[in-house]
């Protein structure tokens, strides 16, 4: 072993700027490489797992590194590339690399000595052998529900903890306490196996004797297992107990009695959700029609020459069926795919229809999965070999741009308008779909945007020429587009024809709806039973008392809640300001809506698809679940409805109120409105029957809405662009914003107004505000933003630069030390 003396730089888990430099013991040398784990100390006590960027020999100049402790892979888990986007995420993100690490990485890779471990609660004993220091670990852990990282290394010790822990992991005995919350579940499976004491021929032969005269039953349970067991060449193999009791009628009891006598071992196994697939399809079968056909070449012969190429279809065109042959194209290749969606909730319908014509083939990554599984498909796309591909197609949410691909060929972004793609909280506020085009550049790999409603921007990028453009105008078969009606509020509000919040109109289409047992969508952008209370006397309104927003009740808790932070209080029936008990609430939420209707129409059978009924794992699976049984009649839901899903039989649509969503306060108001009445209309008469799409609005002459009703994107984007361009908005001006946020409302504005002071001495004209927010009070903070607007090309480096600079300068002096500044680039 060379007796020389490395250094490493080190990317730690944190939201400090830079890397960190440490000396590496000799006895580490060889096991050195870019991209593994390493555990090192940072601060008097903090123990983490950090990240090796480099490694050299500079010997750092004015300081003495410190020792790294233990070396945790032999193999890299994240490859120069991905750090180098990492780098330009950073960069462009303006977030530190240790925030950006922390957003790429599976929970399991991220240990420090804060980490929480719990028992794995589908952990069986027995399943994997321990040695000692395990052994004291899961004592501990069976005492109590949790311990951290650094109890674990004091049951244990220091140096060999981290490592220790990390293979526990694996085996899948430790989870991570996040972990947990998501409530995991592994799914089971019984399995059987031949005892050892039966595995020979004599014993079988004898045991066949005996039950031929006792129990004929058994003798044929031993039989069907045999015979499935043959099948695998062992006699002794491990056979799922369905399997074996599937070769006979009532086989339960003689199985058990079989147990009993120790003739067979019957346990439990996990088995992962992501493997019990079936490719019964071939991608021949997908017969285009002649537009999806015409789409596919022009796609084709565009992507030669560009990396990107927008695909704009209207909903039910058949976009799905042509990501379908583009990524069959690139697999045969050899080379990789990554789909990416907006939200999770999506992928279990889209994974089946993949799963048809790959199999096996595609994996699901996202962090709602439990932490194994997560690992476990890094693990795979990392050792991913030409010629033994696993997953050679990954399914994933905004996360999955940080997989470890190694040839990569093709990225979908389906959906691609949708705001789901932008990390909102915690830093780097990443935007997928645009990181996907840089993820894309590294690879040489081509990206396919997909959507109905393009989003502004890409659009735009696609008249101008950076990316190609294909339209797909029509639905695919004798899909029509569905008809789009008027349910003028204002008029029936005057002829008294309204029943609550419904329209005589509405009414009476969902009534026939269901008279014709077809089915209904009812979409109401508010969650709850009334967005507010208001006194009737004062209009005063109920508050948060940590946030700058009404509280919303809830009848089904018979609570007031904080939409932002969790708050709850019981019901007010009087008024705080004035006494008076007049206290009345407004507007009107999802759970209204169901009651009313529930009410009007008792017999249909309604439900409801908001955040509020799908907490729980596979609810939102279950509702889609009994939605496309014809279980449910008519389905209430907030945006949730409008994304994604393709329901045969429902033949009305309907919007509850279109106007508080155009008349929202934002530069994107008119754009999100158009996509958000344009996606749920497309939920309408998907098969042979055209479909009505009824939008209840007080205003039906507001241009989105003739848009919508004239399925009329051109126009809509014609007249954003105009704006976008006079009003200084992107595609045309980048925009940062900063929030500045603390306890203390005054110290606030000072701190804001010098901020501001700070960026205009520097970018002038170009940074606007402080101004209060929408919502100016959040979790007992107080918000004031500024925003910065730099046109196109303005030195995009350099402004970078300067801002750092600003920022540290500002935060190092000590007036504002605690004022927190959060950069959002491109916000959403
Ligand atoms: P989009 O994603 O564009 O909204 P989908 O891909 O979901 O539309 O297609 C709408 C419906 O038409 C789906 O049920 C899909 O299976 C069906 N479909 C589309 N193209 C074909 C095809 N070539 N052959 C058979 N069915 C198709
Ligand atoms: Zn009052
Ligand atoms: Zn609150």
């Amino acid at each position: 072993m060379e007796r020389k003396t490395y250094f490493v730089d080190l990317i730690l888990p944190l939201p400090v700027p830079g890397t960190f430099t440490y000396r590496v013991p000799f006895e580490f040398n060889d096991w050195l490489k870019v991209g593994i784990r390493v555990v090192v100390q940072f601060g008097s006590r903090k123990v983490y797992a950090a990240i090796v960027k480099e490694i050299h020999e500079r010997i750092p100049q004015d300081y003495t590194p410190k020792y790294i402790l233990a070396i945790l892979d032999s193999e890299a888990i994240v490859y120069p590339d991905q750090l180098k986007m990492w780098e330009w995420m950073s960069h462009y993100y303006l977030s530190s690399i240790g925030e950006v690490m922390n957003a790429a990485l599976p929970s399991a890779f991220k240990l420090s000595s804060e980490s929480k471990l719990l028992l794995n609660p589908s952990f069986q004993l027995g399943e994997i052998t321990l040695n000692e220091k395990e052994e004291l670990i899961l004592i501990a852990l069976q005492n109590q529900d949790s311990i951290s990282l650094s109890q674990a290394a004091d049951i244990t010790d220091q140096k060999k903890v981290f490592p220790i822990i990390k293979g526990l992991i694996e085996k899948g005995m430790l989870l991570m306490e996040e972990e947990l919350q998501e409530k995991y579940k592994a799914k089971k499976q019984s399995l059987i196996q031949l005892n050892k004491e039966y595995n020979s021929e004599e014993s079988i032969r004898n045991l066949f004797e005996i039950l031929e005269k006792k129990a004929y039953k058994q003798l044929e349970v031993v039989m069907a297992y045999l015979h499935l067991a043959q099948r695998e060449g062992k006699t002794d193999a491990i056979i799922r107990k369905k399997a074996v009791l599937s070769q006979l009628d009532n086989g339960t009891a003689a199985l058990k009695a079989l147990e009993k006598k120790g003739v067979f071992r019957i346990f439990e196994q996990n088995i992962s959700r992501l493997k019990d697939v079936a490719k019964t399809k071939k991608i021949e079968d997908i017969i285009f029609s002649n537009a999806q056909q015409k789409a596919m070449d022009e796609l084709q012969s565009i992507l030669i020459e560009k990396t990107t190429c927008l695909l704009h279809g209207i909903t039910g065109s058949g976009k799905t069926e042509i990501y379908i042959k583009a990524m069959a194209e690139v697999v045969n290749e050899g080379k990789q795919v990554l789909y990416l969606l907006p939200e999770i909730a999506l992928t279990s319908q889209i994974v089946n229809r993949l799963r048809l014509y790959f199999g096996e083939k595609v994996g699901v990554y996202h962090s709602r999965y439990n932490i194994h599984e997560r690992v476990e498909i890094w693990n795979k796309v990392l050792q991913e070999k030409e010629g033994e591909m696993s997953y050679q197609i990954i399914l994933s949410a905004r996360s999955g741009i940080f997989l470890p691909f190694k040839n990569l060929g093709l990225i979908i972004v389906d959906e691609e308008h949708d705001s789901s793609y932008k990390q909102f909280d915690p830093a780097p506020r990443y935007h997928a779909r645009d990181m996907a085009l840089v993820l894309a550049q590294q690879h040489q790999a081509k990206v396919i945007l997909g959507s109905a409603t393009p989003a502004v921007e890409t659009f735009y990028n696609a008249r101008s020429g950076k990316f190609g453009l294909v339209n797909l105008k029509e639905r695919y078969g004798e899909g029509r587009l569905p008809e789009i009606l008027i349910g003028d509020l204002k008029n029936e509000t005057r002829r008294k024809t309204m029943n609550g919040h419904f329209s005589t109109f509405l009414i009476n289409h969902i009534k026939a709806a269901l008279e014709r047992k077809e089915q209904i969508i009812l979409f109401q952008n508010r969650r709850g039973f009334a967005p507010r209370l208001e006194c009737e006397q004062c209009n005063w309104i109920p508050q948060c008392p940590n946030c700058d927003v009404s509280l919303v009740y809830h009848k089904n808790q018979n609570r007031l809640r904080c939409h932002i932070c969790g708050y709850s209080t019981h019901l007010i029936h009087k008024c705080s300001d004035c006494g008076s008990d007049e206290v009345r609430m407004k507007g009107f939420g999802t759970e209204k809506i169901e009651e009313d209707l529930g009410i009007m129409l008792p017999e249909a059978r309604i439900k409801r698809l908001d955040l509020d009924t799908t907490r729980a794992k596979n609810a939102y699976e279950n509702i889609f679940e009994s939605f496309t049984d014809h279980q449910i009649d008519i389905l209430v839901g907030t945006q949730m409805v409008t994304k994604g899903l393709d329901f045969e039989n429902v033949s009305v649509v309907g919007v509850l109120n279109a106007d508080n969503m155009i008349n929202f306060p934002d530069f994107r108001a008119f754009e999100r409105s158009f996509q958000m009445l344009v996606q749920v209309s497309g939920r309408a008469g998907r098969k042979k029957k055209k479909g009505k799409v009824i939008i209840q609005s007080f205003n039906p002459y507001h241009s989105v809405i003739q848009y919508v009703m004239n399925n009329d994107y051109q126009k809509m984007y014609d007249t954003q662009i105009l704006e976008r361009r006079n009003f200084k908005y992107p595609p045309f001006y980048r925009l940062i914003k900063f929030s500045l946020r603390h306890k203390d409302y005054r110290e606030l504005n000072n701190a804001a107004a010098d901020f501001a002071q700070l960026l205009r001495e520097k970018f002038g004209a170009r940074v606007l505000g402080p101004e209060y927010p929408m919502v100016a009070k959040i979790r007992g903070y107080f918000l004031k933003e500024v925003l910065l607007k730099l046109e196109k090309g303005f030195k995009t480096d350099h402004s970078r630069k300067e801002i750092k600079t600003i920022i540290d300068t500002f935060n190092s002096g000590k007036q504002y030390k605690a004022i927190r500044i959060i950069i959002d680039v491109d916000p959403m």
